[in-house]
Formats: C-alpha cells, structure tokens, sequence
C-alpha cells in the first residue's frame, strides 16, 4: 500500500509519500500519551478555544482546504467546500456544547446510606482514528472534535488516496494551539495497525470504512479488550409512497444517488417505489440522471464528478456486469463520460431481486437499483431485506405514516422527506453490517468516555 495523491480527473500521480516506519509509529504513540497526560487536565476554556479556531482556520481558507479536496479524491468543487464548512461546523459544535454533554451527573439513591453518588466522565487516552476518503475532513472531524474536547488525543490513519488532506488537518490543530502530539496523522501501513493497537497506552479505535476493513481492525480491538466503534457501508432504501410529491421526490433522488459522485455510505442506493407510482417515478428520474452534468470537478457548473480513482471505477464496472449475469438490466444514461479520468456512466439496474447474488451489495458510485414494491408493506419487508442498516428515507405527503414507516425500516437513521440530512448537530449511526456505535452530537462524545461512578459514603452511616 503506497500513499499517492493521485488527481481521479486526469489518473496523474501527483505526490507519493512514503510509509511511517515502527520507530516513528512508536515515537507518535509516546508523544500522543504524553500530550494527553496533560490535556485531559487542560481547562475546558482552552479545549474550546482550540475547535472554535481550528473553526475559524477552516472556514478562512475554505478555497484552498476544498481544493485539495478536489485534487485527492475528485470531489466537485461545490460540495468539497461544503464539507470545509460541514467540518467547521463540527468543530463549532463541540467547542459550544461539547463541556455541557459530558458535565457530571448525580445519581438519585433510596437511602442517604448509600452516599453520595456521582458519574464522572473522564477520556480514557490515545485513540486511533481510521478514516475513509469519501469526506476526507469530515470524517476526522467526526471523531476528532469531540474525543480532543473530551481529553482524549489521537493517531490518525486515513485513506492512503487522500495524504494531503490528512496532513492538512495535522497542521490545523497545530496552527489552533494544540499541543504537539495530540494529534497526529501517521501514514500508517496495514501491518503496523495491530502494533498500534495493542499498545496499552492506545485505548480505542474508531473506524469508518467498508465492512471488510471494519472487521479486520475490531477484531485487533477484540483481541486486545479495547473499545471499538464501526461506521461502515450501507444499502439504503429510498422507499416512494404513492401519495408522495413526484417532481420533488425525483429531485432528492437523483441528488441522493449522486452527491459525492455516488460515493456516500447514507445514499439513496436501491429506490423502492410502489406499484402505483412506479413507472411515473422511472420516467421522471432517468430524466433527471440524464440531466446531469460530467466534467471538470473544479468547474462550478460540473454535477458528475469522476469516482476517487480508477481502481473504485474498475471495481464499479465489475460489480455491475456481476449484477447482469445475475438477471438484473442495465440501463446506461446521460452524454457520454469524459475518455480521461475515472468516471462512471450513470446506470440504473432495473429487474434485481434476492436470487442474484448482487442483490445484497454496496454499489459505491453513480448506479441506482430501482425495484418496484407491490405496496408499503412490500417496501418495507424489501427495505429491510439487507445486510446492512444504516439510514434510509420515506417519501410521502403523509408525514404522520412517514413516521409509522420510518419506526419499521431497521437501521439506524430514517429521513421523511430528504435523502440524507447530514448536519454537525444530528447523530450518526448504523446497526447491522453498518456497524456499532455513533458519532456527533452526545451520542458520538460518550463512545471514548470512561463513566467513572465516584460513590461518597459517610463513615459514620449505619451498615
Ligand atoms: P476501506 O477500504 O475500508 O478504507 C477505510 C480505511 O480503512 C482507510 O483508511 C483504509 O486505509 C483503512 N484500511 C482498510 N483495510 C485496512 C487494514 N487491513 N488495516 C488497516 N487499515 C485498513 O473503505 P473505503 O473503500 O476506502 O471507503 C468506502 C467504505 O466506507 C464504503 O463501504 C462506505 O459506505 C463506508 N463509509 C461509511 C461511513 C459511515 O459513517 N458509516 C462513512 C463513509 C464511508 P487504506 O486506504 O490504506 O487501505
């Protein structure tokens, strides 16, 4: 495994950087539990002011940290600014509200005998981050705003595609007042993960990335009795309800499947419309995938961007002849994709069902499974038919009934009415193979807490 920037719109290598090796490793690991000796004692005052600047940081160089966005994994220039502005906002949040999630709670008591009774929360040490290059700030700020506002330091082994981005966030936290070693991105290679693990100092490890990757490294986490917290893949259902508001449905569709390039883990990936609406709904969506808009991911006006890299192409390709064999129709859409690059030709594949053994896949890029449901609770049973459970979406007019369907959808997030709602103060999380555990909000800040019961007895009580 090599760390390369390499530009997905031309498949130029731009820079490569070589692997850290065990001694720097272990020099990372002592520095970031000696950093935390410190910071777990460092007042709240000062932990705030480090994420509201690292903020601030972000959102005044917004151009250039969503530049290197574009150049490491193609994200289009809009929505890689947008992730600059998600990511600060992120940070915000937990230098405005981070404190009063974890303050002390008192635990009510049946008799004044059994004392004082209290849970504290305190960080537990070193944590190893390992992050996708899907949202390459994003996903490290997920997990890094709240575990640092907690006390917490961390390691950092992102996405060998996206070294840069990683670097860049290394030199904010610097440039905000962190202390050295806090954090600390390492371009750590797969076979000193487990080192890193099992070091007594590291106490956790939260991952988000494919299922495969997800077990490998909770396993390490399981054999050395430590915390772990998966965020992996999904295959989330986009159920349509006849009564729902076509045109914009259509809309939150095809912006669902294809933000990001389709490379979202909370995307629209397999459409479930009911009988009634679902030859209305088809027409209307291959007008709207048709619609969009491949090129340049710099350029304002480009809606397509390429995948991150050739290989995530070549492996999209696989899948969907895979799905063909299977029985499943591919239907390809929109002018045709730029000879340069890694992009995907938008396809949606109509006629899946449980026999093919596509059926239970991720499809990571720009292809849309549209089934059609006999009625709601055909959709519903189709929705749930899947490995995974991350979040999904129910479009009707209806909001009370949204609700009803959303409470029988298994997973971890359901949307009435929008695709995925994506925002610094909701939480995320999946069950299933999406993984265990969250991140944002009180939820995310509570997974690397030890809540320590203090228990305050007087000694003159009676036994
Ligand atoms: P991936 O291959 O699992 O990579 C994720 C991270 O794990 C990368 O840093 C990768 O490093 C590392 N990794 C992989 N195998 C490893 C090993 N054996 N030892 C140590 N580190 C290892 O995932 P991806 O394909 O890049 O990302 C897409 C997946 O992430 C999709 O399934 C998507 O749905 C999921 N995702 C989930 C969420 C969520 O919040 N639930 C969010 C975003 C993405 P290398 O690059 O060096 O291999």
């Amino acid at each position: 495994m090599t760390y390369q920037t390499i530009n997905p719109y031309t498949n130029e290598v731009i820079a490569t950087f070589p692997d850290a090796t065990k001694d720097e490793v272990d020099a990372a690991i002592t520095a970031a539990h000696a950093a935390f000796l410190s910071w777990r004692d460092t007042p709240f005052s000062t932990r705030t002011a480090v994420l509201s600047k690292a903020a601030d940081l972000l959102r005044a160089d917004r151009r250039r940290y969503a530049e290197l966005l574009t150049l490491e994994m193609g994200k289009v220039i809009g929505e890689a600014e947008a992730e600059v502005d998600l990511s600060a906002d992120i940070l915000q949040y937990y230098a405005d509200h981070g404190e009063s999630l974890i303050e002390t709670e008192q635990v009510p008591v049946a008799l004044a005998a059994e004392g004082k009774v209290e849970i504290v929360s305190q960080p537990l040490g070193v944590l190893l981050s390992v992050e996708p290059w899907n949202f390459p700030y994003y996903q490290v700020a997920r997990v890094a705003a709240p575990q640092l506002l907690a006390g917490n330091t961390i390691l950092l082994k992102h996405a060998s595609n996206v070294p840069q981005a990683a670097a860049a966030f290394d030199d904010l936290f610097l440039r905000a007042g962190l202390p050295a070693g806090a954090f600390k991105n390492l371009y750590l290679p797969h076979d000193l993960t487990e080192h890193v693990i099992d070091d007594p100092r590291v106490r956790g490890v939260a991952l988000t990335g494919s299922e495969e990757a997800g077990a490998i490294i909770a396993a390490y986490a399981a054999k050395a009795v430590k915390k772990s917290t998966l965020e992996l893949g999904g295959s989330d259902a986009f159920v349509v309800l006849k009564d729902a508001d076509m045109d914009k449905t259509v809309e939150w569709a095809v912006f669902g499947r294809h933000w990001n390039a389709g490379q979202v883990c909370v995307s629209a990936k397999r459409m479930i419309v009911v009988d009634e609406v679902f030859d209305e709904f088809l027409e209307k969506y291959r007008d709207g995938v048709k619609a969009l808009k491949m090129g340049d991911p710099l350029d304002a006006t480009t809606t397509l961007a390429p995948l991150s890299s050739q290989g995530a192409a070549d492996k999209l390709a696989d899948q969907v002849k895979e799905a063909v064999a299977g029985g499943a129709s591919a239907e390809t859409l929109g002018d045709k994709v730029p000879a340069k690059g890694a992009f995907f030709q938008p396809t949606i594949l109509t006629g899946m069902d449980s026999t093919n053994p596509s059926y239970y896949e991720e499809f990571f890029g720009p292809v849309s499974i549209v089934i059609r449901a006999k009625d709601e609770a055909d959709a519903i049973s189709i929705a749930n038919d899947s490995p995974f459970g991350l979040g999904g979406s129910v479009f009707t007019k209806d909001t009370v009934r949204g609700e009803k369907v959303a409470r029988q959808i298994d997973t971890g997030m359901v949307y009435v009415n929008h695709p995925t709602m994506v925002k610094a103060d909701i939480p995320f999380g999946g069950v299933k193979h999406s993984g265990y555990g969250h991140e944002l909000t009180n939820l995310g800040i509570q997974e690397f807490i030890n809540k320590k019961v203090i228990d305050v007895v007087d000694i003159n009580a009676a036994f």
